[in-house]
């Protein structure tokens, strides 16, 4: 019997319509009982006669959860793809659910000791703030005290931002620009429907704002050698840490080829065109080509640049650029990661050359 104290919603999705349970393959199970006795939550039961494990209540079990297959010795237990979680977090109804179940608990819970040691957190404040289009923000941000340096960081990591006064909401935004030496930096951030962070960022935050931060985090950087040709793929604000390798890359190595393939939805949401357009008309070895699936009336291509409609995988698939002996970095939602993928892989570039920083939805 299913126990009612375990079936529960799952971030508030009713757990009886998500499917996710352990399979076990009769052939492979040797009888161990290690899953059986391993699973807190009863799924399992142990067939005595037969000696295997079997799944009794497949609700009980915990969404998400591996566990029993990870410790079983031959291999024996499945579980659906994870693309299964994946969509999952893509629902509305799940996109806060953490938060707010956190939030129920907060008299249980020491904000304070969840944030980390003091001496990891950077304060910088709030230089300037502009919109880009509907759905983009541009914020940048300098160093508050003389401690609080942001000068060293490698282009492509990312900070935890967290919004003034409430320490259990932060959120983590790639620095989208290099290191500059009086510390300033640059955040792209995507307004999310209904997403907290950016409706405050977008309403409330203001220049002046002294914010909180931990990092620089991550291990999306440039690690390829001096002469590798570069190919890089972003999509919406996955183009954050992109814009800050190749500013990198420009200063340190500008013999370097370098291909940049940016796709937003409609041509209103690209920013910082002049940019691109000046390092194309600078340097003859950085290319960029922009795609946008629709284009808003008055939008010109940008010297320099090129432009295709559609997305950017479709315009990377169509390209006639030779990218199979490039490393390749690719930022943006997984869909548009998935996608780049399938193209990589078709145009024969090696798993090995790739590097991804990819955002849930
Ligand atoms: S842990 Fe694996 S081998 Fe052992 S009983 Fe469970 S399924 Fe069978
Ligand atoms: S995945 Fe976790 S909860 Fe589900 S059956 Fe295995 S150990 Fe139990």
């Amino acid at each position: 019997m299913p126990d009612p104290k375990l079936v529960r919603p799952w971030h508030g999705i009713p757990r009886e319509q998500i499917v996710w349970h352990p399979t076990v393959d009769d052939d492979a199970c040797i009888g161990c009982g290690t899953c059986v006795t391993g699973c807190g939550r009863l799924v399992y039961r142990f067939d005595f006669e037969r000696k295997k494990a079997v799944i009794a209540d497949p609700l009980n079990c915990l969404v998400g959860c591996t566990t029993c297959a990870n410790t079983c010795p031959t291999h024996a237990i499945s579980f659906p793809p994870l693309e299964t979680i994946a969509e999952l977090l893509e629902r509305p109804e799940v996109h806060h659910a953490v938060e707010d179940e956190l939030l129920m608990r907060k008299d249980q819970v020491a904000w304070q000791e969840a944030l980390p040691h003091p001496d990891r957190l950077v304060r910088l404040v709030v230089t300037r703030k502009e919109p880009i289009g509907e759905k983009n923000l541009l914020v940048t941000l300098e160093p508050y005290g003389e401690e609080d340096c942001m000068c060293q960081f490698i282009p492509g990591q990312y900070l935890e931002i967290w919004v003034p006064g409430t320490p259990w909401m932060s959120r983590a935004y790639s620095i989208g620009s290099a290191p500059r030496e009086d510390g300033r930096i640059e955040l792209h951030l995507r307004r999310i429907e209904g997403g907290r962070f950016t409706t405050w960022a977008f309403a409330q935050l203001k220049v002046g704002d002294v914010l909180t931060v931990r990092g620089p985090l991550g291990h999306f950087v440039v690690r390829s050698s001096l002469d590798k040709p570069l190919l890089f793929v972003a999509r919406g604000t996955g183009f954050a840490p992109i814009k800050a390798m190749i500013e990198q890359q420009l200063e340190l190595t500008p013999a370097r080829d370098l291909l940049l393939f940016w796709g937003v939805t409609d041509t209103s949401d690209f920013y910082e065109l002049d940019l691109l357009s000046g390092w194309a008309k600078s340097d003859p070895n950085f290319r960029c080509v922009l795609t946008a699936r629709t284009v808003s009336a008055g939008f010109v291509v940008p010297q320099g640049l090129e432009f295709r409609k559609g997305t950017c995988y479709d315009a990377l698939e169509a390209s006639r650029f030779e990218i199979s002996k490039r490393d390749v970095y690719v930022a943006g939602p997984r869909k548009t990661v998935e996608a780049t993928l399938r193209v990589l892989r078709a145009k024969g570039v090696p798993h090995e050359q790739i590097l991804i920083d990819s955002y849930g939805n």
